[in-house]
Formats: C-alpha cells, sequence, structure tokens
C-alpha cells in the first residue's frame, strides 16, 4: 500500500467511526492495531468490515429519510425522470443544476412558480429525493396540509412540538403555496417556522411551489406585518424558477375525433 492510500484508508476510518456514532478517534483506533501487533492484512479486513457497516448504516439512513419525508415512492419523481427537453429557454442549465443541491449547502432558498400543469410539484420533490439520497432529511408538505396540520397543533396545545418537526428537516418543501387561506393564529405559526428555520444552524433550504407571484402570497394570510417580515425572510437569499408555457399533463392523452352521420331508419 502507498502512502496516499494509507492515507486515505486512514481518514475513511476515521469517518466511518463517525458515521457509525462510536466514541473512536484515529489515535486510539492506532494504539488498538499497535498494542494488539495487527499485521497488514489483519488492518485491511478490519478497514473492509468499517467500511461495510459504513455503507449500510448510510443506506438504512437513506431508506428511513425517504420513508418519513411524505415524498411518493411508488413512482417516484426524480430528476433523472424530469424530461429537460420540454424546457426552453436560456435559464434551462440552472434547472438542470439544482441535482447539484448546491442550493441546500448555500442555504438558498427555491421557488417554482407558474401555471399548473408545468412540472413545479414534480421539480420540488425531485429535489427533495435528492437532498434524502444525500443524506439531507426532507419533508414535503402542501400548503393546505400544514394549515391543518397548525390548526391541530393548536386544538391540541402541541405548538412547539409541531414547529420542531417542521424546523428539523434540512429541507421543507411547502407544495401550493396560496392554494388556501391561513387565519391569524396559523399565520403566527407560519412565521414562527420561517423565522426559527431562518436561524436555524446547518445546512437547510425551504422549497416553494406556487401557481400565484410571491407578491400575491400575503392576500392568503391574515397578518400583514408578521408575514410581510417572514416573507423577506424566504426570499433573502432564494433562486425563483418562473414558468410560463403549456401544460406537461396530458401529454399521453390520446385525443380522438369521430365524425358521425345520421342513420337512416330502415
Ligand atoms: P405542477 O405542479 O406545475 O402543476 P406537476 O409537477 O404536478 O405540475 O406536473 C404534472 C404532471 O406532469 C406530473 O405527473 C409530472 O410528473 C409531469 N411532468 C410535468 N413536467 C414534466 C417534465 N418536464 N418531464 C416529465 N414529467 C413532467
Ligand atoms: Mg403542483
Amino acid at each position: 500500500m502507498n502512502k496516499e492510500m494509507q492515507f486515505f484508508t486512514f481518514n475513511d476510518c476515521a469517518s466511518s467511526f463517525k458515521i457509525l456514532g462510536l466514541d473512536m478517534d484515529l489515535t486510539e483506533y492506532s494504539s488498538y492495531l499497535e498494542e494488539n501487533c495487527l499485521n497488514h492484512e489483519q488492518t485491511e479486513a478490519i478497514d473492509d468490515f468499517l467500511q461495510y457497516l459504513r455503507n449500510k448504516k448510510i443506506q438504512s439512513t437513506i431508506d428511513m429519510y425517504l420513508r418519513t419525508s411524505r415524498l411518493p415512492l411508488k413512482v417516484p419523481k426524480t430528476f433523472s425522470n424530469f424530461d429537460f427537453n420540454a424546457i426552453k429557454g436560456k435559464h434551462a442549465d440552472r434547472l438542470k443544476a439544482l441535482s447539484d443541491l448546491n442550493a441546500i449547502r448555500a442555504h438558498k432558498n427555491i421557488a417554482f412558480i407558474g401555471p399548473p400543469g408545468t412540472g413545479k410539484t414534480h421539480l420540488a420533490q425531485a429535489y427533495g429525493y435528492e437532498c434524502c439520497s444525500n443524506g439531507f432529511k426532507t419533508y414535503f408538505i402542501k400548503m393546505s396540509e400544514l394549515r391543518d396540520k397548525f390548526t391541530i397543533a393548536r386544538r391540541n396545545g402541541k405548538e412547539a412540538s409541531c414547529l420542531n418537526g417542521l424546523v428539523r428537516p434540512a429541507c421543507l418543501i411547502i407544495d401550493e403555496v396560496g392554494h388556501c387561506e391561513f387565519d391569524k393564529d396559523n399565520t403566527r405559526l407560519f412565521f414562527d417556522m420561517i423565522d426559527r428555520r431562518y436561524n436555524r444552524q446547518g445546512i437547510n433550504n425551504i422549497v416553494f411551489t406556487s401557481n400565484k407571484n410571491p407578491s400575491q402570497w400575503k392576500n392568503n394570510f391574515s397578518d400583514d406585518d408578521d408575514l410581510l417580515c417572514a416573507l423577506d425572510r424566504i426570499f433573502d437569499d432564494a433562486t425563483v424558477f418562473n414558468f410560463r408555457g403549456d401544460s406537461y399533463r396530458g401529454k399521453q392523452l390520446e385525443n380522438i375525433t369521430l365524425q358521425t352521420s345520421r342513420v337512416s331508419a330502415s
């Protein structure tokens, strides 16, 4: 084994310990190898096993993130089953580049705005799927479900745990903003959630989809002052994709035109 390989394997061990949640560092590991006079083959076997456990742990975390994300899993919407040829314009590449997940690493929110059927929800879910697959906890919710979740939490005195659950995921996807009304108390909770996510440490962002321009979102909330603060924060650092054009829905719809003629009674 050359020096670089040794370095690589050694660093790999350190990250395996971390991923496996083991209270072990490279110094302790080296001492163990030293004290037990383990030869090169034996050390390599341990490294391989650590690697195996690490991959298993990563896969089970990804599976758990997908299971708890509320994203459709039977037929998932992904970047690979999105037809980018349907997207025209000079900024189409920006859409493709979303799959590199730089936005979430840069704490940049994303909004997909446009008419029905243009692929907004598909792209938001594809983003969420990619996040889960890369170890970022994700939660998908429609705006109307969020309203109901807030209402139920308030009724049961569970506002704090409801908010915690919405702040914890690295990626929060809110689908169909502007589809329903938020009363004063739900608006306050919405603002709290945005505010807490804004101040949250670590990699995170929010992805929105809407048929309405963000300038009209405030019409669906009850307390303007709170909302304006929340909206400011959403668009403090965000990328907004505006879609125009035809719906993708009905692409596989077969339209059959039939000609009828009078049948004379015999
Ligand atoms: P929107 O949220 O903009 O109303 P959707 O994302 O729900 O639209 O898209 C409607 C349907 O069309 C979904 O089944 C989606 O998977 C599909 N669709 C939309 N755009 C594309 C595309 N460019 N490539 C593949 N499927 C698409
Ligand atoms: Mg949609």
